[in-house]
């Protein structure tokens, strides 16, 4: 049994967020990630941050985009949270040695994306805001004598008796299965991305975050609500990468073969309408055989502001001298997740969710552009805040490990998911057919129904899928309960 003042699952923005704060207060801190430290979406973020520092900016008018946005589901006060301590927390990320892109007198530059009424996003080496943001925080954590990393160690479940966290329950690299006993623990492991075909997300996320707080009890929220970023670079059906929203931001215009622009008549904002709305435009054509282009040709230096995307353009032959990019929509984001307050709470003491494996409601049915970096870094913060002012005793609580059998064997291919996924509760879903893949879901399952599972007998891959099984089902559940099409939830029966 391995002692840790506070264990935190993943390695993203928001647990090293947290990580960084707790550390300053001499808390100790075990962070176990499923794979390398720098492997999260937080590292593949592009577009950048979105924050009121501008001169004519104010908090008040991101409240605002970011509750029109998310179809006013959002929670109020978590946006009011998030927003006007935004600025603050931004400041202090820069006074520890973060660097955000500045023009020749030294002013910050503010990029403009979808549904922001105004330039607002801040960003770091052009497109490379997500990795530079990391590779920063683990520059401010790894001198910490209260950090530990733990690498390759993905938890397996969580350790809950009588309504409080004692921990969780990982393997290590060599097999090992360790048993964390930590006060308090933190759910950082992210979002879904991987439980479908085409996706913007890194490999290790499938969904493990809902599955293993389910399974120990904890709230959700809005699960049926997963956004789909419009333009993922895609040749012949197969997606490889983001061309951020920023893009279109600085004027790229979506366009088919005909060169003619698809968004004019279908938004007043066009390019930069909410997500969804250009997702669903984007995927209409393409179901129907046509091939959609990004039109960068009114971006002067195309190359030098988006280094990221040029290169995962190069990477797979598009020649950009032609300035059409081919896209299609992937998920991207998952406004769902675990019911959390915006200093992390959840329904079960002890136990803490943050980022985008949290539902806070600041996201609504829908998220604003650049605000999930935003919400990693203020409530990851203001979490470990929690934490260091009601600090949980360690308590040695050894768990009952689960004999429930799943039968392995009977599992479907990752594929076979991400196919189901897309076709029942992918961006167009018909409510009458949610059912059906309800109960496809159900049938891997064991009889004793989304429970922790005896782990010693599965691979890691096969945990995985039971994650995105167990995810899948659960997302299915709630799209099936939703009766009305709002943001990223969209029927069409
Ligand atoms: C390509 C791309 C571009 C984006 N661009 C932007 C942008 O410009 N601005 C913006 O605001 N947002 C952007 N987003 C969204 C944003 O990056 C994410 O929402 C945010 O980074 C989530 O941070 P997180 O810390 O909650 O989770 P993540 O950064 O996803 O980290 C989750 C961590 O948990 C680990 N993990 C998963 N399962 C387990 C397990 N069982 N055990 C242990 N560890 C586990 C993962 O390996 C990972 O380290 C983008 C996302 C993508 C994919």
């Amino acid at each position: 049994m391995i002692k840790t003042d506070v264990l935190i699952i993943g390695s993203g923005i928001a647990a090293l967020s947290a990580a960084a704060e707790l550390a300053k207060y001499k808390t100790g801190v075990t962070i176990v990630t499923k794979r390398m430290r720098t492997d999260s979406n937080s590292a593949l973020a592009q577009g950048g941050i979105s924050v009121a520092l501008a001169q004519e900016d104010d908090w008040r008018l991101h409240y605002k985009d970011t509750l029109r946005a998310g179809c006013y589901l959002n929670n109020e006060k978590a946006v009011e949270r998030l927003v006007s301590l935004a600025p603050s927390v931004l400041i202090d990320f820069m006074a520890a040695g973060m660097h955000f892109d500045r023009n020749r007198r030294g002013e910050l530059l503010f990029g403009r994306e979808a549904a922001h009424s105004l330039n607002r996003v801040i960003h770091a080496g052009g497109d490379s805001t997500g990795s530079k943001v990391i590779e920063q925080l683990l520059k401010n954590t790894s001198d910490s004598e209260y950090i530990t990393i733990k690498e390759n160690e993905p938890a397996l479940e969580l350790i809950v008796k009588d309504g409080r966290c004692f921990g969780a329950v990982t393997r290590d690299i060599k097999g090992n299965t360790n048993i964390y006993a930590a006060g308090s623990t933190i759910i950082a492991s992210g979002g879904i991305g991987q439980l479908y075909p085409a996706t913007t997300n890194d490999k290790s996320i499938t969904g493990d975050s809902i599955a293993l707080a389910h399974r120990a009890g904890a709230k959700l929220k809005n699960l049926e609500f997963v956004q789909f970023h419009p333009t993922m670079l895609t040749i012949d059906g197969t997606a490889y990468g983001l061309v951020s929203e920023a893009v279109r931001g600085e004027g790229a215009l979506l366009v088919n073969e005909d060169n003619k622009r698809i968004m004019l008549g279908v938004h007043p904002m066009a390019e930069l309408a909410p997500r969804d709305v250009v997702a669903r435009e984007v995927y209409a054509h393409y179901l129907k055989g046509e091939k959609i282009y990004l039109d960068i040709s009114p971006i002067k230096n195309f190359e030098e502001d988006f280094p990221t995307v040029s290169g995962i353009c190069k990477e797979h032959g598009i020649d950009l001298a032609k300035n059409l990019i081919p896209v299609a929509p992937g998920a991207h984001f998952h406004m769902g997740g675990i019911t959390a307050a915006s200093d992390g709470r959840t329904n079960i003491d002890s136990l803490f969710a943050i980022g985008e494996a949290a539902c806070t409601g600041v996201h609504g049915a829908n998220r604003l552009a650049s605000n999930s970096l935003l919400e990693g870094l203020v409530f990851g913060r203001l979490t470990a805040d929690h934490i260091i002012d009601h600090p949980s005793e360690i308590r040695e609580t050894e768990p009952e490990l689960s004999k429930v059998k799943v039968n392995a064997a009977a599992f479907p291919s990752k594929a076979e998911i991400r196919r189901k996924m897309m076709e029942f509760v992918g961006i167009v879903r018909h409510r009458s057919e949610i059912q059906s893949v309800i109960e496809w879901f159900e049938g891997f399952m064991p009889p004793e129904g989304c429970v922790n599972a005896d782990y010693t007998a599965l691979t890691n891959e096969e945990i995985e899928i039971y994650n995105m099984l167990t995810t899948g089902l659960l997302i299915a559940r709630s799209a099936a309960e939703r009766r009305e099409s709002i943001g990223a939830h969209y029927i069409v029966d």
